[in-house]
């Protein structure tokens, strides 16, 4: 074991540039430390529930364990409807189906791809609207003037698990007669005014990808609270299937398989201390970090609940000296993996930089969150000692960004 590495694999603190590994140093962590390591829980009823499904040799097509997964998760949220499906990209594609948009939906760019992705991937073009430079989230002021003739919806995203202006954006929604659909891949267990997310606009869609807060390995689901919309869902999750052997639409396959559901109930089981150690660990953040000139972690709501699953930091190149891609290059060297969501924006990949070349200008505070925003690690495997130590690597990088310059700009970019 190099010296200096502790027993949790972990250097002791730094306190000088020479020590950072960008600058010759040892890692801070012998093991690459990852933002969205799964949470899994416990692991017994897990095995437990795997031999029963084995055991009966009902693998997929609506079995119990997905059917119970969707009444928990239903009963959890407070919604009459909950469609499991096989990941959160395929609920957009049902969800946006189901809705019958067609033309124009505005949406954010300043998201994970798959929410534009959905769009595109069934003809529909993606109309970037802004973000509110402090939510994160779809800038009801900024939706209204992007209204067209041909415009249909309105995808907006609960990023970092905050719920976005729901008020605002429904009140939108009603007075131009247009679909409202929520992605809420980052929000199961988020609370708008009180009442859980899952149960807005016209419909909501959940991820269960590995790296959420409850992950089903693969899983996703679309709820809501419209019976005829969740029929409609059900049919095509399943090829149109009403019956047996009666197809009376089309669909695509979109299930849910019964180990995804049994991974699902067992994480429902534990995902109050899921989210009891992410809000301990971003608290241990705010401590940390607080004071670091140019360094600020996006706050939580007080009032509302959240999984706090994403600990978003901006970094302030003006007033921290270091700009967030040097901080990332930092941290990385340390087998810290910090993520630079959401970059560059949906807007700069292709295809929608080369089909709206343009969009970048209606986009300022995507433009500048997309370059200033990363994400740190949390979950269940992290510890105490574990943000200490990340926190102390931020600090000592800003406090010494002059020193760290011409070593960053010596490292092989
Ligand atoms: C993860 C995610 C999705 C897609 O979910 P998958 O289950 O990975 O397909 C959609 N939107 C956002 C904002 C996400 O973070």
């Amino acid at each position: 074991m190099p010296t200096g590495v502790n027993q949790s694999d972990r250097m002791t603190p730094k306190t000088r540039v020479a020590e950072l590994a960008v600058a010759g140093g040892e890692p801070m962590f012998r093991q690459t430390i990852h933002v969205g390591r799964p949470n899994i829980g416990d692991r017994q009823r897990l095995r437990e529930r795997i031999d029963d499904l084995l055991d009966r040799r009902w693998l997929t097509n609506n079995g119990q364990y997905v059917q119970e997964f969707e009444r928990r998760v239903a009963r959890r949220i407070g919604v009459r409807h909950v469609v499991a499906v096989c990941n959160g990209t395929v609920a957009l594609e049902i969800a946006v189906r189901a809705l019958g948009l067609t033309g124009e939906v505005i949406v954010p760019s300043f998201t994970f791809a798959a929410t534009v992705h959905a769009l595109h991937w069934l003809g529909i073009t993606p109309v970037f609207c802004d973000v509110h430079p402090r939510t994160h989230t779809l800038d009801p002021r900024r939706v209204e003037e992007l209204i067209t003739p041909r415009t249909t919806g309105l995808i907006a995203v609960h990023l970092w698990g905050r719920a976005c202006d729901v008020d605002d954006l429904s009140a939108i929604a009603n007075r131009h007669h247009l679909k409202l659909l929520f992605d809420a891949a980052h929000a199961f267990g988020c609370s708008y005014q009180g009442r859980m997310v899952g149960n807005f606009g016209n419909a909501e869609v959940l991820s269960f990808h590995a790296t959420k807060v409850l992950n089903t390995f693969e899983g996703g689901a679309v709820v809501t609270n419209d019976d005829d919309l969740a029929d409609r869902l059900r049919l095509m999750r399943n090829m149109g299937f009403r019956t047996l052997d009666e197809v009376v639409s089309v669909g695509t396959n979109g299930k849910m398989s019964e180990v995804s559901a049994a991974m699902g109930l067992t994480g429902l089981e534990s995902i109050d201390e899921f989210i009891a150690v992410n809000r301990r660990h971003y608290e241990h953040y705010r401590h940390e970090l607080a004071g670091i000139p140019g360094i600020t972690l996006a706050p939580v709501s007080e009032t509302e609940r959240s999984n706090f699953q994403y600990v978003v930091l901006d970094v302030d190149e003006a007033h921290s000296g270091i700009s967030r891609d040097d901080l990332i290059r930092v941290l990385h060297a340390e087998n810290i993996k910090a993520r630079r969501y959401f970059f560059p924006g949906c807007h700069r990949m292709p295809p929608y930089r080369d089909l709206y070349p343009e969009a970048g200008a209606s986009l300022p505070e995507t433009e500048r969150l997309a370059e200033s925003v990363l994400c740190l690690p949390t979950g269940e495997t992290l510890t105490a000692e574990d943000v200490a130590a990340i926190c102390g690597i931020v600090r000592l990088a800003v406090s010494h960004s002059g020193e760290l310059r011409p070593i960053l700009s010596r490292a092989t970019r």
